[in-house]
């Protein structure tokens, strides 16, 4: 490949997203408004937010998005996808933790979602155990973003079938 052709200058450096960051957050907090909070996310980016820790696989994107439209009515649906996130979750290697952390503060804190939901499902190559076991996991998961402390209303955990629809197996607060 051509490296010539590619656009770097044409990126924007992390440098720089730290500074609209930090810029917009002085904004906000110069107008300490709590209680339309809420509110004001959802005119800003129009629309309610909820946020999706999935598997990566391919199969079940559509159906978490689709009942967390039609069971909680967002509009959009922020995906963290991992190969067997409850796994993950469940198991709390660190670097893995703050990596899926980092992107559910985003779209907590970014977008104001106020619903964290966390999937397994049947035939998971990135966690090829018993639904018994993904069960345990992802209440083990639930349990793990529980104790990050997040601003959310709830925290879901849910089972994806052979049949692809969700199920809610675990939910708090
Ligand atoms: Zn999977």
């Amino acid at each position: 490949m051509d490296q010539k052709q590619n656009p770097r200058g044409k990126v924007p450096s992390f440098p720089s997203i730290g500074r609209a960051t930090a810029a917009s957050r002085v904004t906000a907090a110069s107008k300490p408004k709590a209680a339309t909070h809420v509110e004001s996310h959802e005119k800003r980016h129009h629309g309610k937010f909820a946020t999706a820790i999935n598997c990566m696989d391919g199969r079940v994107q559509v159906p978490v998005i689709n009942w967390l439209k039609e069971n909680l009515g967002v509009d959009y649906v922020d995906m963290i996808t991992e190969p067997g996130p409850d796994k993950l979750l469940a198991e709390g290697d660190t670097r893995a933790l703050n990596s899926i952390k980092a992107r559910v503060l985003i779209s907590v804190n970014k977008h104001g979602s106020d619903t964290i939901l966390v999937a397994a499902h049947d035939d998971c190559a990135g966690n090829p155990v018993s639904r018994a076991q993904h069960e345990t996991d992802v209440r083990q998961s639930v349990i793990r973003i529980q104790s990050w402390k997040l601003p959310v209303k709830r925290v879901l955990g849910a089972w994806i079938g052979d049949d692809w629809k969700v199920e809610i197996i675990e939910a708090s607060r």
